[in-house]
C-alpha cells in the first residue's frame, strides 16, 4: 500500500472524542470491512494497550469499530462491522467510545507511576520487563522480589502521587537526547526502539518529577485524574520475575 501513514490525532491531544477524517481506503475481509482514514483518533492495540472502538459515521453508512491496528507502514487499520456504505474521498466523522479510552487512559497512566513507586520503596531502579492494561486493570512484571507484605506501601507511595495531583507531560526529543534524558529515571530506549527505529523524534511521557518513559500510548493530564490505584494481588511468574494486578478506582 503506498499510503504513507495515519496521523495519530491521540499522540498530540489523547482528549480527541470526535474527529472529522478523510476515507483513503476501505475494503472488505472474511465478513468485516477494514478502513483507512487521513487521520484518526482511534488508539491501535500496542504497547500494551487494547484497541479503542467506537464508530465511524458516513453520508450513507457506518462502520462499527471493533478491531484498531496499525500495518507496517504505520497506517491505522479500523475494522468492524459496515452498516450501508462509505466511499474512498469521503468525509466521515469518527466518535471514540470515551468511556472505555479514559479508563484505559487511566490504567495505562497508573502504570507509568506504579513503576517508579516499586523503585521508590526499593529504593533501586528496578526493571519492569512486561505491562497489560485493560479497562478491568493492568499488570506490572517486574524482576524485583515483591512480597505480598509490602504491597500496601508500595500502593501508599503510588496514591501519595496521585493526591499531589502531579502534571503529566508529553515531550518529543532526538534519540540521542531521550536516552540521556531517560537515564536520570533509569529508563532507556531498549524496549521502545525496536518497534519505533525509523522515528526521529522520542515521545516521551513524563510524570512530573517522577518518572519519563517512551511511550506511544494515551494518558491523562494529572496524576489526580488516575483515582485511587488499588493492587490486587502479586505472583511469582518464576525466573525472578513478580507480577503485581491492579485497578483505579473513581
Ligand atoms: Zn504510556
Amino acid at each position: 500500500m503506498r499510503l504513507l501513514g495515519t496521523r495519530k490525532i491521540f499522540l498530540d491531544d489523547s482528549y480527541v472524542k470526535e474527529f472529522f477524517a478523510k476515507v483513503l481506503d476501505i475494503r472488505q475481509s472474511n465478513g468485516k470491512t477494514t478502513l483507512i482514514l487521513d487521520e484518526t483518533a482511534f488508539h491501535p492495540i500496542g504497547g500494551g494497550q487494547p484497541q479503542d472502538t467506537g464508530i465511524i459515521l458516513g453520508e450513507k453508512g457506518k462502520l462499527l469499530v471493533e478491531d484498531v491496528y496499525e500495518d507496517e507502514f504505520g497506517n491505522v487499520i479500523h475494522q468492524g462491522v459496515l452498516e450501508g456504505s462509505i466511499s474512498i474521498g469521503e468525509r466521515v466523522k469518527g466518535i471514540i467510545d470515551w468511556e472505555r479510552r479514559h479508563k484505559l487512559m487511566r490504567v495505562h497512566t497508573a502504570a507509568h507511576l506504579l513503576i517508579q513507586a516499586v523503585r521508590a520503596y526499593f529504593n533501586s531502579p528496578i526493571k519492569c520487563v512486561s505491562a497489560g492494561k485493560s479497562v478491568k486493570g493492568g499488570r506490572l512484571d517486574f524482576k524485583a522480589p515483591i512480597k505480598r507484605e509490602m504491597l500496601p506501601e508500595i500502593e501508599n507511595i503510588a496514591n501519595k502521587i496521585v493526591s499531589e495531583d502531579r502534571r503529566i507531560i508529553i515531550k518529543y526529543m532526538s534519540p540521542e537526547r531521550a536516552n540521556e534524558y531517560l537515564r536520570q529515571y533509569n529508563e532507556s530506549l531498549e524496549l521502545y526502539a525496536r518497534k519505533h527505529e525509523l522515528e526521529e523524534k522520542i515521545r516521551i511521557i513524563e510524570i512530573e518529577n517522577w518518572i519519563a518513559i517512551p511511550c506511544g500510548g494515551t494518558h491523562v493530564k494529572r496524576t489526580g485524574e488516575i483515582g485511587r490505584i488499588r493492587l490486587l494481588k502479586r505472583a511469582s511468574k518464576g525466573r525472578g520475575i513478580v507480577r503485581i494486578e491492579y485497578t483505579v478506582e473513581p
